[in-house]
């Protein structure tokens, strides 16, 4: 139903994430793609469809929108949506883990990727090593030939804005024979793309800067072009490609975006570009003036040469991103921030126009409390909107006052 007449792989970010999956609906003429709210499409004598689709849990025209659209954003082979990044995570874990494997994972993961991995694939038989990602020597000690199946990167991370080098870590993933999973959910693919420095799968929570207004919950996955089952596994369809198996298990497990979800998702995907140059901007304008800030202890974006990671994340990324974090020497003057802010809400979540903040430790992050990825408590956590920066730095400066008398 959509039609690919149109090629769009030679143009800019912009006009793919615009045009790409987008063609105006040969039917109507509609230049935006429908909301195809319908579970099922009638056939022209069995097996007779018109477009390819028979049922929405296997494939709807809004969410092939999406999903071709995705694809071109990251350059991969093929997109996969889903209901929520973690289901794009399941899925994905899915058609490459078996009893017995082993995964990597980033010492400081989101949250909710490290529950999955520690408490749903554990009690399957998953094993899992968190490492210190912005140290590939330690990914390539933490790597069990083998039996490490999947290598997952996460940068910048998700609270400490870590930066992994995912050229490298590539590099020693491949030669376990692994498959090396980038979870691009805080660069987006308009300022890292991961599949052209060696990953074989992106996943996105589009909940945050794809959806960016939010207002809708969702995930993808990005499959390379060319990507591999791990060494030595063949998929439920009888090939070792990896959109193969993806593919199957989108449809065989079911947890897909609906229709109204897609059509939200792509409709935020067109302007990420626009968004994600004024969300850098408003960071590194918010990051500059906490440094020098008496009441802040610490301040943590990849945009500050103080950053251990800046240099790569220069070279890796076309800009620093929206996420900024800092330390106010204290949990009680921490939480006497997050409680006094105006224009940034308190809430969780982030990537939406609106600045929020949070208290990792204790929102966030509060599924790790105990363990290896344990964040420090004097943490604030701030997803820079892109309302104009000098009321977000007039509304730090009043909560920063607040947190001082704390
Ligand atoms: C939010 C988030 C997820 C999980 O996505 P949901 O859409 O909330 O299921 C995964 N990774 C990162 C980095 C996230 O920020």
């Amino acid at each position: 139903m959509t039609n690919h007449a149109r090629d769009w792989s030679s143009a800019g970010f912009s006009t793919r994430a615009i045009h790409a999956g987008q063609e105006p609906d040969p039917t109507t003429g509609a230049v935006v793609p429908p909301i195809y709210a319908t579970s099922t499409f009638a056939q022209d004598g069995v097996g007779g469809l018109r477009g390819g689709y028979e049922y929405s849990r296997s494939g709807n025209p809004t969410r092939a929108a999406l999903e071709e659209a995705l694809a071109a954003a990251e350059r991969g082979a093929a997109g996969f949506a889903f209901s929520s990044g973690l289901a794009a995570e399941d899925t994905l874990l899915r058609a490459v883990l078996r009893p017995g494997d082993h995964v990597v994972i980033p010492d400081d993961a989101y949250g909710g990727t490290y529950r999955l991995v520690a408490r749903v694939f554990g009690p399957w038989g998953i094993a899992h090593t968190p490492v210190d990602l912005s140290d590939p020597d330690a990914v390539a000690a933490a790597i069990e030939p083998g039996r490490t199946k999947v290598v997952w990167v996460e940068t910048p991370t998700n609270p400490l804005l870590g930066i992994a080098d995912i050229e490298a870590i590539a590099a020693h993933a491949r030669a376990a024979g692994a498959v090396l999973v980038v979870d691009n959910t805080f660069a987006t693919p308009y300022l890292q793309q991961p599949l052209a420095l060696g990953a074989d799968a992106v996943v996105h929570s589009t909940t945050k800067y794809v959806g960016g207004h939010s207002d809708v919950v969702g995930g993808a996955v990005v499959v390379a072009d060319g990507a591999q089952l791990p060494v030595g596994l063949e998929g439920p369809t009888g090939t070792t490609s990896l959109v193969d198996a993806v593919r199957f298990h989108q449809n065989a497990s079911g947890a897909v975006a609906g229709p109204f979800d897609a059509w939200l998702t792509l409709r935020g995907l067109r302007t990420l570009a626009v968004r994600m140059d004024r969300h850098c901007a408003n960071a590194q304008r918010v990051a500059e003036h906490l440094q020098q800030h008496d009441a802040v202890r610490s301040v943590i974006y990849p945009g500050l040469e103080s950053h251990p990671g800046h240099g790569l994340a220069a070279r890796q990324m076309s800009g620093f991103g929206g996420m900024v974090a800092f330390r106010t020497g204290s949990e009680a003057s921490a939480l006497a921030v997050c409680a006094a802010t105006r224009v940034f809400t308190l809430a969780e979540s982030l990537g939406g126009v609106e600045s929020l903040v949070e208290h990792p430790h204790k929102m966030t992050h509060g599924s790790v409390a105990g363990t290896a990825l344990e964040v420090p408590d004097d943490l604030v956590r701030l997803s820079v909107g892109i309302e104009d920066v000098d009321d977000l730095i007039a509304d730090l400066d009043q909560a920063l006052a607040a947190g001082r008398e704390a």
